[in-house]
């Protein structure tokens, strides 16, 4: 499991994690598409964390929590975790079906770059997002 945690940072590694559970998944599980739900901090290439990366149109998935469970001092609110939670794992998944970043800050395939950015925007997928999901690009 090491290997892909930077003890200096004390994060995961996002892109060494996909590729270990990837090197973990046999051939005919390719197709399905799998999520990794870790409570753990992790960073990808120059972002300081990311709340989740996806292989684009790939079988893997993965969201980590702990940056998701802020609350700025404020109470915390386990309805507002969870709301964040599905967001950012549609958000992922939404990757794995080959969704690239949108720019409508409602659509849940918006980039969030902070917590207001996963608050502010839906669930669901915008119409264009939507047309390319069930009809591709
Ligand atoms: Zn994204
Ligand atoms: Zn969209």
């Amino acid at each position: 499991m090491e290997n892909f945690i930077d003890k200096n940072r004390n994060q995961v590694r996002s892109f060494d994690l996909l590729t270990w559970f990837s090197n973990q998944i046999k051939s005919t599980t390719k197709r399905k598409k799998i999520l990794v739900i870790c409570d753990l901090d992790a960073y990808s290439d120059n972002l300081n964390f990311v709340f989740g990366e996806a292989y684009k149109g790939g079988s893997l998935a993965a969201i980590y929590l702990p940056r998701l469970r802020e609350f700025y001092g404020l109470k915390p609110d386990e309805s507002l975790f969870h709301r964040r939670i599905v967001k950012e794992a549609i958000h992922e998944l939404g990757h794995t079906f080959d969704l690239s970043h949108c720019y409508n800050k409602k659509c849940v395939m918006y980039f969030s770059n902070s917590l207001y950015d996963t608050d502010f925007k839906g669930r669901n997928f915008c119409a264009i997002c939507n047309n390319t999901l069930r009809n591709g690009r």
